[in-house]
C-alpha cells in the first residue's frame, strides 16, 4: 500500500487531525504510515473483578457510568466501523462479561458477517450454559487470561479470589464448545511467574490449547514498569527450550504473537514480544474505550471521543471520518526502545486489551 503524503491540520481540540481527501475518499481505514485497519478492539466496560498486579491498581477510578456507551451504540459502531473495512472484532474490557448487556450485544454482532469475533476474559464467570449461547450467538473464539499455574499464587497476582480450578474449567468449557483455537495469556513478570514459562508450555500440550507469554508491557496503574522488569520473548523461549523442541509455524503479516508447535502432542506456544521486537509495522488495529474513546495506539495519549457525535444523531457519514481522521493519526508505533520513552497515562484495563 503507498503512503499519501500531506501535511496534516489539527482541527479542534475534541477532532482527530484531518486525513487527506485522498485517504477519505477510499472509504477505508488508511493511517499515515501506509498501513490498513481491519481489527477492532471495543472495550464493552473498564470495570473489573480482579486487580492484576501488571494493570489495574487496588483503589480504580471507573468512568462515570452516564458515559459508557450502551449496546445499541456499541452496535452502531462495530456497523460504521465494518463499513470501512473492519473484519475481525475482539470485545474486551475491563471485564467483559461484567457488561449486563453482553449476551445481546454478542448476538446483534454475530449477525453481522465479521470475519473474526473473539472475546478476553479472565475466565472467572464463564459457564457452559454462557460459553453454548455466545457459540451459537456467533462468537468464534475466546481468550482467557491465566498468568500462573500455582493456586497459591493466583490470588497475589489477581488480588482476587477466584480459584484457579475455575479459570482453567472456563479454558476447557471455551474448547468443549468450539470457541477455539482457546487462546491462553500470560503476562510474565520477572521474580513473579517467570520460573512457569515452561510449566506454561506443558499446560499448552496438556490442554491443546495456543498458550502466548506476553512481556510486561508499560501499562500498569503503578507505573512500577521497567525495562528490567520485562522477561523478554527470547529469554522465554531458551528456558522453554531446555525441555521442549519447537518448530515455528508460519505467522501472518498482522500476528502480534510469534508461534511454534511441539514435535511431540498438540497446543502451540507464542511469544508476544511486545517490548523487545515491536510489531508495530504490522499493526491493523484500533482500540474504542467504553465511554467511546477512541484510540488508534495503544502507547499513543492521542485519543478522540465519539460519544457526542454519536449521541447528537451525527450521520454516518460523519462517523466515517471521524473515523478515518482518528485512524489517520496513527503513531508509528510505541517507542518503548527509545531512551526519550513516554509511558502512557492510561492502563490496558481503560484502554481494553
Ligand atoms: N479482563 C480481561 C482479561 O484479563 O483477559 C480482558 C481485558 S485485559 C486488559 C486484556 C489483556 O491485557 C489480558 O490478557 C492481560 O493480561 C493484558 N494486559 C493487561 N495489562 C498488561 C500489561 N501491563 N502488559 C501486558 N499485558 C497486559
Ligand atoms: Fe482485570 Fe483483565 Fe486487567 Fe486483570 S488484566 S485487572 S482481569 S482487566
Ligand atoms: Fe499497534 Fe501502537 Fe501497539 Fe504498535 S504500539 S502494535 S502501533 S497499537
Amino acid at each position: 500500500m503507498s503512503t499519501v503524503n500531506v501535511s496534516l491540520t489539527l482541527l479542534d481540540i475534541d477532532s482527530p487531525t484531518s486525513a487527506p481527501p485522498e485517504a477519505l475518499q477510499v472509504g477505508k481505514l488508511l493511517d499515515s504510515h501506509g498501513r490498513q485497519i481491519k481489527d477492532l478492539r471495543l472495550s464493552v466496560t473498564d470495570r473489573c473483578n480482579f486487580r492484576c498486579v501488571y494493570c489495574m491498581g487496588p483503589d480504580v477510578k471507573y468512568l462515570p457510568k452516564m458515559d459508557l456507551l450502551t449496546v445499541d451504540e456499541y452496535v452502531h459502531i462495530v456497523e460504521v466501523a465494518m463499513s470501512l473495512g473492519i473484519d475481525k472484532l475482539r470485545i474486551t474490557g475491563g471485564e467483559p462479561t461484567l457488561f449486563p448487556k453482553l449476551d445481546e450485544f454478542i448476538q446483534r454482532v454475530g449477525k453481522m458477517g465479521l470475519r473474526d469475533i473473539a472475546l478476553t476474559t479472565n475466565g472467572s464467570t464463564l459457564t457452559r450454559e454462557k460459553a453454548r449461547l455466545w457459540k451459537d450467538s456467533g462468537l468464534h473464539r475466546v481468550t482467557v487470561s491465566l498468568d500462573t499455574l500455582k493456586p497459591s499464587r493466583k490470588d497475589a497476582i489477581t488480588r482476587s479470589h477466584t480459584t484457579l480450578k475455575n479459570v482453567i474449567a472456563s479454558i476447557d468449557i471455551a474448547s468443549d464448545v468450539g470457541l477455539s483455537p482457546v487462546k491462553v495469556n500470560a503476562v510474565i513478570l520477572r521474580g513473579v511467574n517467570d520460573d512457569e514459562v515452561a510449566d506454561f508450555a506443558q499446560f499448552a500440550k496438556d490442554h491443546e490449547i495456543d498458550m502466548r507469554l506476553i512481556e510486561f508491557m508499560a501499562l500498569d496503574a503503578g507505573h512500577t514498569w521497567k525495562r528490567e522488569d520485562v522477561v523478554t520473548a527470547n529469554e522465554m523461549k531458551h528456558r522453554i527450550e531446555k525441555e521442549h523442541t519447537l518448530i515455528k509455524e508460519g505467522d501472518s503479516p498482522s500476528s502480534t504473537s510469534m508461534n511454534y508447535r511441539f514435535t511431540s502432542g498438540g497446543g502451540r506456544i507464542g511469544f508476544i514480544a511486545s517490548v523487545s521486537e515491536s510489531f508495530c509495522h504490522g499493526c491493523d488495529r484500533m482500540r474504542i474505550m467504553a465511554d467511546g474513546t477512541v484510540r488508534p495506539c495503544l502507547f499513543s495519549d492521542d485519543e478522540w471521543c465519539i460519544r457526542s457525535l454519536l449521541r447528537s444523531g451525527a450521520s454516518d457519514d460523519k462517523l466515517r471520518t471521524f473515523f478515518q481522521d482518528a485512524v489517520w493519526a496513527k503513531s508509528a508505533g510505541h517507542g518503548m526502545d527509545r531512551d526519550d520513552f513516554k509511558r502512557p497515562e492510561k492502563t490496558m484495563s481503560t484502554i481494553g486489551g
